[in-house]
């Protein structure tokens, strides 16, 4: 039945197909490729409608149902990389022989271009709250039982709420919360939290209204988007991270992911730029990180700091990236991330330029 489907629908078009036990329904996509994870599949069962959505490369495969009976809440996902197949498996609601898996909806069984699918939101829960800085606080928001999506490392994605009658949607970076735990739990496959660092601007549109949801209330999360790729890591020797502000959010993953899966990792540093020390974002997780892990070091930059302040001030500068970006080796390979705000992160690309990075070598994080 497998090489069936797939020599119908040719090498490069994913497929998929379905059979069943008593109490359960199993959907197996076969993408046809190989760097196929747990990130590339995004899972959504609401108001009758079952969607799955396979991202490979800037493509997205949909599979989107109306199925034919009920089924449970919960389902588990599993990807077998080496032959890229994605299996979903989902628990009938009674133990009955379907004729047929449902009706197709909209994109069913197409691959189409990433950018022609639209943002696919579901409701989340606001779990907690808690204040970071005097203006940042740490969102912690829950997935619903009956989605699987994971936010790959330097993605982001949008939180919508309606606003006066109107939908307001804003980009937001997930941070994982591996500063907060120190290293004690391995992160869980099946994970349903969201965590995000976010600036409440009291004048903003948004913010101030995401800051008044109490706990339990509501928070709609899109697909992830962005155009980090972790191939961009590929044999890479030094990691140099310019944040300013919550321009850190993207950061925080990237260094988790780079000092746990990075073998021929030498050096991480990063470069954290704010306008006073209040400002700072986990300073002391990130000294303490820096005291356990030698490979990594972290420089904090003010723009308007106290007279008391001993360390590096001001804006961006050659002065002070020249300094900053040593490679541990002559020729070793670096990436340069940067991030904050647009005229921070355009200046600092700039002068990356003059200092003879290549293209290749800086990833900007923008909008
Ligand atoms: P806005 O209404 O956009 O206002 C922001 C500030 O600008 C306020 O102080 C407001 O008074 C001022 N302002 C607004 N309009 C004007 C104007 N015309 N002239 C002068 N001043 C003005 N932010 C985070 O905190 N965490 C993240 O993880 C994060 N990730 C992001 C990822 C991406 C890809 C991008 C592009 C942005 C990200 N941001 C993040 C920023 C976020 O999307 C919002 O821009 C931010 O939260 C402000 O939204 P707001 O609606 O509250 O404020
Ligand atoms: P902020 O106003 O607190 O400034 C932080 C630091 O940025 C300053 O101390 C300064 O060093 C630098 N800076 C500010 N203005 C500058 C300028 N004109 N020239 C050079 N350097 C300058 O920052 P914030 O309020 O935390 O804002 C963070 C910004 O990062 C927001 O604009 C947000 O949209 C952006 N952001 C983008 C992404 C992304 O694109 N992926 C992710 C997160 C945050």
């Amino acid at each position: 039945q497998v090489s069936d489907t797939l020599a119908k629908e040719g090498p490069s078009s994913p497929s998929y197909d379905w059979f069943q036990t008593d109490s359960l329904v199993t959907i197996v996509i076969y993408t046809k490729q190989k760097d196929i994870n747990l990130d590339s599949v995004i899972v959504d069962h609401q108001d009758d409608s079952f969607r799955a959505e396979t991202i490979i490369k800037d493509y997205s495969y949909i599979i989107h149902m109306g199925l034919s009976h009920e089924i449970q809440e919960d389902f588990s996902v599993r990807v077998v990389e080496n032959v890229g197949k994605i299996e979903i498996v989902l628990k009938k609601k009674e133990d009955t022989s379907w004729k047929r898996l449902g009706h197709p909806l909209e994109n069913h069984n197409l691959l189409i271009p990433k950018k022609d699918t639209g943002l696919y939101y579901r409701k989340c829960r606001l779990i907690s709250k808690e204040g970071v800085t005097h203006d940042t606080k740490l969102f912690c928001l829950m997935l619903p039982p009956s989605t699987h999506l994971q936010v790959p490392v330097g993605q982001h994605v949008y939180l919508k709420l309606t606003i006066t009658g109107t939908e307001i949607v804003k980009p937001y970076t997930p941070v994982s919360d591996f500063l907060l735990s120190e290293f004690k739990e391995p992160v869980l496959l099946n994970n349903k939290y969201i965590y995000f660092l976010i600036k409440i601007y009291p004048a903003g549109l948004f913010t101030p209204e995401l800051d008044h949801l109490h706990i339990g209330d509501f928070v709609s999360i899109s697909n992830p988007e962005g155009n980090f790729k972790i191939s961009q890591f590929r044999e890479l020797e030094d990691l140099f991270l310019l944040a300013a502000g919550t321009g850190f959010t993207p950061m925080v993953k990237i260094l988790n992911y780079a000092l746990t899966n990075i073998p021929g990792l030498r050096k991480v540093k990063l470069m954290f730029f704010n306008k006073t020390e209040d400002d700072i974002i986990w300073r002391s997780q990130l000294e303490k990180l820096a005291f356990k892990d030698k490979r990594f070091d972290v420089e904090f930059v003010l723009s308007a700091p106290t007279s008391e302040w001993n360390g590096k001030r001001g804006y961006i500068s050659p002065a002070l990236l020249s300094q900053f970006l040593k490679r541990s080796l002559d020729n070793s390979r670096v990436l340069i991330c940067i991030c904050g705000p647009t005229p921070f992160t355009e200046q600092g690309i700039r002068l990356l330029h003059d200092l003879n990075f290549s293209k290749d070598e800086i990833h900007s994080f923008t909008a």
